[in-house]
């Protein structure tokens, strides 16, 4: 059976466009938006618990820095500011919020970037979600492998996802929820729009970051967290010829949170069931969201 990573649960999500609410269905980006013409853009996506975004502060980071690196001048106050009125207005408990800035539109088709620079057009949308993995979270799902075909900086959230939609079609049409990007040296770098780690003998492992590698939120919660419960982690490189060294390993995202896995190209990972380093997370991070939560206006939903 097919796992979705994303459930589509509600048809007609909530926009703000450049400062306007609206259905998102309604939106209209102009022909000349050079996300639409090359990609040139970046994006985050946050996960709503009770009303509430969580790691927000962490996600608004990352969305800055990586709108610095672009060169991408905008106001992400402001832009915080407008996805908390529309969460606000979409009335989402259980859902995620989507925010994509993009460099603009230029009145010409030009690689190099306009001058002078557009005004950046800004996408927020609010949508319903469901966790899709309430079941399998606890007995692990089994992934592919795929070759990373993607471009040299990865640590760039860009919606340039071709090579990653490539890989998530594969693990879609071998009936699994996530493809393992593997690079020309062997190294599993990430998943397609997940972090990776291993367990070996008790320590977690996991890709150090670089211009390789996304430096995921819930990655750096996970390793806070194994923290907290006296779990080592260690950032080592995973090598897929070495897989039958590891006893676990599990996926992080936003919308994935940790999820077990339990094979990799139908070998067993370990016994072949979610492991007991990854449960212990998975209860931390329950844990964590609960508290979260507990400060949300709202008690339903989560
Ligand atoms: N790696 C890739 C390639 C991703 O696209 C994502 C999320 O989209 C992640 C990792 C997980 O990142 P986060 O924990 O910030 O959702």
């Amino acid at each position: 059976m097919t796992q979705p990573l994303e459930s589509a649960d509600n048809p007609l999500p909530l926009a703000n466009w450049n400062g306007v609410i609206q259905p998102l269905a309604e939106v209209r980006v102009p022909a000349l938006d050079r996300a639409f013409l090359f990609g040139d853009a970046v994006y985050e996506v946050l996960r709503i618990y009770r009303g509430l975004p969580f790691q927000k502060v962490a996600h608004l980071q990352r969305l800055q820095r990586n709108l610095d690196k672009l060169d991408i001048s905008t106001d992400v106050q402001r832009i915080t500011a407008r996805m908390d009125e529309t969460i606000r207005r979409s009335g989402v408990m259980s859902g995620i919020a989507y925010i994509q800035v993009t460099r603009g539109a230029a009145s010409v088709r030009t690689h190099r970037f306009p001058d002078p620079a557009p005004v950046p057009n800004e996408l927020i949308y609010i949508a319903e979600f469901t966790d899709p993995y309430r079941e399998t979270r606890r007995t692990g799902v089994p992934v592919i492998t795929h070759p990373d075909w993607r471009w040299k900086r990865c640590d760039i959230k860009s919606v340039n996802l071709l090579a990653n939609c490539l890989a998530a079609q594969a693990a879609h049409e071998a009936d699994c929820p996530e493809a393992l990007l593997v690079d020309d040296q062997n190294r599993l770098i990430e998943g397609s729009r997940t972090s990776l780690f291993g367990v070996r003998a008790g320590t977690i492992l996991t890709a150090p970051l670089g211009e390789n590698i996304l430096p995921g939120i819930t990655r750096q919660l996970m390793m806070e967290l194994a923290d907290r419960c006296e779990i080592p982690v260690c950032e080592e490189t995973l090598y897929l010829n070495r897989l039958h060294e590891v006893d676990e390993l599990f996926l992080t995202g936003t919308t994935t949170e940790i999820l077990p896995i339990r094979s990799v190209d139908e070998q067993a990972v370990g016994t072949g069931h979610a492991g007991p380093i990854s449960q212990r997370l998975i209860d931390a991070y329950q844990e964590f969201v609960l508290q979260f939560a507990a400060n949300a206006p709202e008690n339903d939903l989560l």
